[in-house]
C-alpha cells in the first residue's frame, strides 16, 4: 500500500528522523537531527534530491525525513497546558470528571492569593495540594523546592513522593496544545545532547541568552527564567518558526527537556547589537557606506515581514544584531504578531513607538516604519539615544505636537528626509518598507557612481 502526499516543493526543509548511509555515489548521507533542503523531485515519489547545510547535494529516501512546518498561526502553545488559572475547587473537581486516577490540573489559589493548588484524581476523589510560594521557590511538602511550575509537575510525574499518586495525565485546559507537542509534530526539536552550553552573552526580559555549540557550529540559546515569562517565550518561538529570511535572525529550533524547560536556538550572532556595535566603533571606523548598508539590511527583512504581513512592534537599534560578516539582522521577535492582534501598551518603549500605537495600540506596518525612521536616527548618530535632552514624559506631547528630531551630524540630507517621511503623524502617509528599500537601494547606486 501506498500513501499518497501531495510532493515536497524544492525548498522544502527537512529534518532528519533517522541516520541514512549512502548505497551509491549519487546519495547524500546524513545523521539523525540533521537539516536538509529539498532541491528536486525524482521519477519515485519515495525518493528526492537534496542539499545539505555545506551544500552538498543527493538523494535521500523520503521515509527517513520529516517536513518542517511553520507552526500554524493562531495555533494556543502552552508550556503548562494543564495550567487553568483562576477556577474554584468545585469548577476543578467537575474539570477532572469522570475519575480516573491520576488525572491532574494546577489552578490559582482561590484562599491563599499568590499561591497555587495542585489537584489530583485519586482512586474515585479528588485530592487538592497547597503548593505555596515561599522565598522565591514553589513547595508542596516544605522538603522538595522548585523554581517554576513545571519542575514542580516534572517532579510528580516521575515520583508521587508523598502525593496519592503520581501525576499521570494532564487536564489540558479548553483550546490549548501542548507547545513540547506541537514543536515536534512540526519539526522543530533539537535535541539537548547536541548541544553545549559555553558561555553567557545576554541578558533578555524572558532570560539569559548563551553561547552554545550545537553539532559544531556556535549558535545562541535564549533559556527561560519562569513561569510569568513562559508563555511570551513560547510566542517568540511560534512567529520564529513562520520566518525565513537572510535579514532576520533565524531560528535553528527549540529544545524541550523533560516537558520541564524550553530553549530557543538560533543562528549565533557574533557581533551582537547594532547599538552597541555602533557606539563602540564610532564615527572614526565606520564610514557611510556601511551605515547605509546596515539601513538597507534592516530594510529588507522589514520588506519580508511587511509582505507576510507580521508586525514586528519592537523595532529597535537593540533589537538588531550584527553577524560576524556584518550583515544586520532584525531579531527579537517577542512582541511579534501576525497584523491585527492587540496589546497592553504599559510596557512600551515610548522614544520607538508611532503615536497612534501608544494611543490607541494600532499597531501595524506602519507602525513599524514609524520605529524604523527612528532606529535610522540611531544608526546615523552612532548609536545615541533618541531625543536627547527632552525628557521622557514631554517627548509624546511634543511628537504629537509635529516636533521632529534633527538630522545627526553629518548625516546625509537624502537619508533625513527618509526619515521625516517614516515620522509622518499620520500612518497612511508613510511610505511602506519596499520604498523604503528602494530609495536606500538608489542611494547607494549613485554613490557607487558619484
Ligand atoms: P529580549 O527579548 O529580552 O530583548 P534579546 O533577544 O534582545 O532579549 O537578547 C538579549 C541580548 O542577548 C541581546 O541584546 C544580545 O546582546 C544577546 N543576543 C540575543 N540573541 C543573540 C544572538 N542570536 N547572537 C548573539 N547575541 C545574542
Ligand atoms: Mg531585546
Amino acid at each position: 500500500m501506498s500513501v499518497v502526499q501531495t510532493p515536497w516543493q524544492a525548498g522544502t526543509e527537512c529534518v532528519a528522523n533517522y541516520d541514512f548511509q549512502r548505497r551509491t555515489d549519487q546519495d547524500l548521507p546524513f545523521t539523525k537531527g540533521e537539516v536538509l533542503t529539498i532541491v528536486a523531485v525524482t521519477k519515485d515519489p519515495n525518493w528526492y534530491k537534496a542539499k545539505n547545510k555545506v551544500g552538498q547535494v543527493g538523494f535521500i529516501p523520503a521515509n527517513y525525513v520529516q517536513k518542517r512546518e511553520g507552526v500554524k498561526a493562531g495555533t494556543k502553545l502552552s508550556l503548562m497546558p494543564w495550567f487553568h488559572g483562576k477556577i474554584t475547587r468545585e469548577q476543578a473537581e467537575r474539570l477532572l470528571y469522570p475519575p480516573e486516577t491520576g488525572l491532574f490540573l494546577v489552578r490559582e489559589s482561590t484562599n491563599y492569593p499568590g499561591d497555587y493548588t495542585l489537584c489530583v484524581s485519586c482512586e474515585g476523589k479528588v485530592e487538592h495540594y497547597r503548593i505555596i510560594y515561599k522565598n522565591g521557590k514553589l513547595t508542596i511538602d516544605e522538603e522538595a523546592y522548585f523554581d517554576n511550575l513545571m519542575q514542580l509537575v516534572e517532579h510528580y510525574t516521575n515520583d508521587a513522593d508523598g502525593l496519592c499518586t503520581s501525576l499521570m495525565k494532564p487536564k489540558l485546559m479548553e483550546g490549548t496544545v501542548a507547545a513540547q507537542d506541537e514543536f515536534s509534530r512540526s519539526g522543530w526539536t533539537l535535541k539537548m545532547k547536541d548541544l553545549t552550553l559555553l558561555q553567557t552573552i545576554g541578558r533578555g526580559e524572558f532570560g539569559d541568552v548563551m553561547l552554545g555549540d550545537y553539532r559544531g557550529s556556535k549558535v545562541a540559546v535564549k533559556c527561560i527564567k519562569n513561569d510569568a515569562t513562559a508563555q511570551a517565550f513560547v510566542a517568540e518561538a511560534l512567529v520564529m518558526t513562520q520566518l525565513r529570511h537572510k535579514n532576520l535572525v533565524q531560528l535553528l529550533g527549540v529544545i524541550v527537556e523533560d516537558r520541564s524547560s524550553l530553549f530557543i536556538v538560533t543562528e549565533f550572532m557574533a557581533k551582537g547589537s547594532l547599538v552597541d556595535y555602533l557606539r563602540s566603533r564610532g564615527r572614526s571606523v565606520l564610514g557611510g557606506d556601511c551605515l547605509l548598508k546596515f539601513s538597507l539590511d534592516v530594510s529588507e527583512g522589514m520588506e519580508y515581514l511587511e509582505a507576510n504581513n507580521f508586525v514586528h512592534r519592537d523595532l529597535a537599534a537593540r533589537n538588531v544584531l550584527v553577524s560576524e560578516d556584518n550583515i544586520a539582522k532584525v531579531s527579537d521577535f517577542g512582541l511579534t504578531k501576525e497584523a491585527s492582534a492587540t496589546q497592553d501598551t504599559s510596557k512600551l518603549p515610548v522614544k520607538w513607538t508611532a503615536p497612534e500605537a501608544l494611543r490607541e495600540k494600532l499597531f501595524s506596518t506602519k507602525s513599524d516604519v514609524w520605529s524604523y525612521g527612528i532606529l535610522l536616527w540611531e544608526i546615523y548618530s552612532f548609536g545615541r539615544v533618541p531625543y536627547p535632552r527632552i525628557a521622557l514624559k514631554d517627548v509624546v506631547p511634543r511628537v504629537e505636537r509635529g516636533y521632529k528630531m534633527d538630522a545627526p551630524d553629518g548625516c546625509p540630507a537624502i537619508v533625513y528626509e527618509l526619515m521625516k517621511q517614516c515620522w509622518h503623524l499620520d500612518p497612511n502617509q508613510r511610505p511602506p518598507f519596499r520604498k523604503l528599500r528602494e530609495q536606500l537601494e538608489n542611494i547607494k547606486t549613485n554613490l557607487l557612481y558619484q
